[in-house]
């Protein structure tokens, strides 16, 4: 049966830097593409961890050499990562349709996600950017307003807040795009984060988790499933333990009891259950699937992969 699927994209369908992430591109738009072939209309979300590091590290650099220029805001990062994401995954999946006689356009929106401003994240900065710094580079970063920690002896790092995703600002352009058969890549690194200042909105310094950005983004859509794309092929209970236990179905209490157990990491599994909870809970067909890459097709006929209904 014909679904409307947002799939989250992890880390490891983009690679660590150009060259890897050229070539993972062409495995990941295969396996979105199996999902299209199908006959499933597919929104694509991804991460920009890396690439947004990449590109704030440069632009850091840049300023500098050259103090005239401003330093280039964490929201125009977000944005240029979703340009450059978007135009290599853009074009994959151009190649792959095509090789397949599929006719669809595809094209990446530049993705605004609107935050709370009152969010409590704001005043709790967590998530780590770019590399780590020099004291002297540190200094710099506070100078320009910039949260920096020092990281258990390593060095230090300028840390962001990780406010919650409150709604997709260019969600009606995503769903005509969708409802006319078309394959859209959007909300890419969790969106840029924006507050509402009357007609305006104004980018913050701030990363939206991918995983909740994902869900709210198939919520808006009336999506009937969220597959979140990661490392491993089913989540676990005890993970890494000897009594490791990989889960298949489950329902959306079952895995509430198991996030309350602490099953899953903060940081990285952690979200994605959140996530895949909150978005199956939102309607009674609605479902989550975590799974590998490699392994969607399978997945979304039910061989494997943890569901989350
Ligand atoms: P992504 O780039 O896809 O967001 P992350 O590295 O952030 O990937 O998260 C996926 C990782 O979460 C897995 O590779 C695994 O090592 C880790 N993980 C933590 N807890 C669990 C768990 N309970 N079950 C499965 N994987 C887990
Ligand atoms: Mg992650």
């Amino acid at each position: 049966m014909k679904k409307k699927i947002v799939i989250a994209l992890g880390g490891n369908a983009l690679g660590n830097n150009l060259e890897e992430q050229m070539a993972a591109v062409k495995t990941t738009a295969k396996a979105i593409v199996d999902l299209i072939e199908v006959g499933n209309d597919v929104v694509v979300s991804h991460g920009n961890g890396p690439q947004v590091g990449m590109i704030n590290n440069a632009m850091s650099e840049f300023y500098k050499h050259h103090p005239n220029y401003h330093l280039c805001p964490m929201s125009v990062c977000v944005a240029m990562s979703q340009g450059y994401i978007g135009y290599d995954l853009q074009n994959a999946l151009r190649e792959e349709l095509l090789n397949r006689n599929i006719n669809k356009g595809v094209s990446t929106i530049i993705t605004q996600v609107e935050v709370n401003p009152e969010d409590k994240a704001f005043q709790n900065p967590t998530k780590p950017i770019g590399s780590f710094m020099t004291k002297e580079d540190a200094d710099l970063a506070i100078k320009n307003g910039e949260t920096v920690i020092e990281d258990s002896g390593r060095g230090y790092r300028v840390v962001v807040p990780s406010p919650k995703p409150v709604g997709i600002v260019e969600i009606e352009t995503i769903k005509s795009l969708v409802n006319m058969g078309q394959v859209v890549i959007a909300g890419g690194g969790g969106g840029i984060p924006v507050v509402k200042q009357g007609n305006h909105l104004k980018g913050v310094s701030a990363v939206i988790d991918k995983d909740y950005a994902s869900c709210t983004l198939a919520k808006e859509l009336d999506a009937d499933c969220l597959i979140i794309l990661t490392a491993v092929e089913k989540v676990a209970v005890n993970f890494g333990k000897p009594n490791e236990k990989w889960l298949d179905n489950v329902s959306v209490d079952e895995i509430k009891e198991y996030v309350k157990e602490g099953h899953f990491a903060p940081g990285s599994m952690l979200p994605k259950v959140e996530a895949a909870m909150e978005f199956a809970a939102s309607k009674a067909e609605r479902y989550s699937l975590i799974t590998l890459l490699e392994k969607s097709k399978d997945g979304i006929s039910g061989k494997t992969g943890t569901t989350i209904k």
